[in-house]
């Protein structure tokens, strides 16, 4: 089971009643948030969601709305006697702009590691998370990140038995352990049958649109892509600043055949989205607006 909370919608500022863009997501024990932008703590305690789990920060792109909550989030964490470290990931240049942003808040009770993405596509493997940070087009570095929970497949009594493997070890390799028995290495592949279907959930936001984002949401069950615009006739506007519509966001979606989009980073001009959503839906009908505190348990399927 995979906890969605999608924490603020706004692009660009803080609104009254629209929090900055950001993700959290909950997994076994370890929460995964995706950027900080000015006020996202306020957003995590509204949605009366904890920071001492918080494990893993992803960060999209160093512009202000997306980072700038970084200082408070860290005190916050340290006030919540976390003392397990923290990582961060994010752009080329990341240690520098938190060691930046850190000289606020120099005392905390946890390390941060910080790990930089130099590549277009990276995968990292942090407590059952497999996060794929793919890079995305705007005025400057940003990435968009993936997030799949793996399921591994069932297990087998016949597959265990041809396989000779010794039934008392049956149940630890079950539970992922890999064994070393009188010069026999058993690994859990051999007690189970082939992997069942897992859970991804994809954030992508600032960016134009990309045939290689549409790769990278590919079936996603959760597809959550900014719309900063959702009048049409700012097409031009939203090519000018490396932005999209709501259409080429719900195209994307189409495209990558994921099971559900939520828009969001609205721009602070958009004050009734709900209005353009009927036209968003003719693209891709399982559309929906992206609302603060908007939340959904994703669960593995029954087979
Ligand atoms: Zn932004
Ligand atoms: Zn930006």
């Amino acid at each position: 089971m995979l906890d969605v909370c999608l924490l603020g919608t706004a692009g660009m500022m803080p609104l009254p009643n629209r929090w900055l863009t950001s993700l959290m997501l909950r997994y076994n024990g370890s929460s995964l948030l995706i950027d900080s932008g000015e006020g996202t703590q306020i957003a995590i305690k509204e949605a009366g969601l904890s920071f001492k789990p918080i494990d893993i920060l992803c960060v999209t792109h160093f512009h202000a709305d997306h980072i700038s909550g970084l200082p408070g989030l860290l005190l916050t964490m340290g006030n919540a006697d976390r003392t397990e470290p923290l990582t961060i990931i994010g752009p080329k240049g990341l240690t520098r702009v938190v060691e930046a942003l850190r000289t606020i808040a120099p005392e905390l009770p946890f390390e941060i590691i910080c790990r930089e993405l130099k590549e277009p596509n990276e995968v990292i493997e942090m407590n059952g998370y497999e996060i794929h940070a793919f890079r995305v087009q705007h005025k400057v570095v940003c990435y968009g990140y993936s997030v799949e929970i793996h399921r591994a497949g069932k297990f087998s009594v016949e597959r265990a038995k041809e396989q000779d493997v010794p039934m008392k070890l049956w149940s630890r390799l079950q539970k992922g352990e890999i064994i070393e028995q009188d010069g026999i290495t058993y690994t859990p592949q051999m007690v189970l049958g082939a992997p069942r279907k897992g859970l991804k959930v994809t954030y992508c936001t600032d960016t134009r649109p990309l045939d290689s984002i549409v790769e990278a949401a590919k079936d996603s069950d959760l597809f959550i892509c900014e719309g900063m615009y959702a009048e049409k006739e700012k097409l031009a506007k939203a090519k000018q600043y490396k932005h999209m519509t709501f259409y080429e966001a719900a195209d994307m979606a189409k495209r990558a055949n994921v099971q559900e989009l939520w828009l969001t980073h609205f721009s602070p001009s958009l004050v009734r989205p709900q209005e353009y959503l009927p036209e968003v839906q003719k693209i891709f009908p399982n559309a929906h607006l992206g609302k603060d505190g908007k939340s959904v348990e994703l669960v593995f399927q029954e087979e």
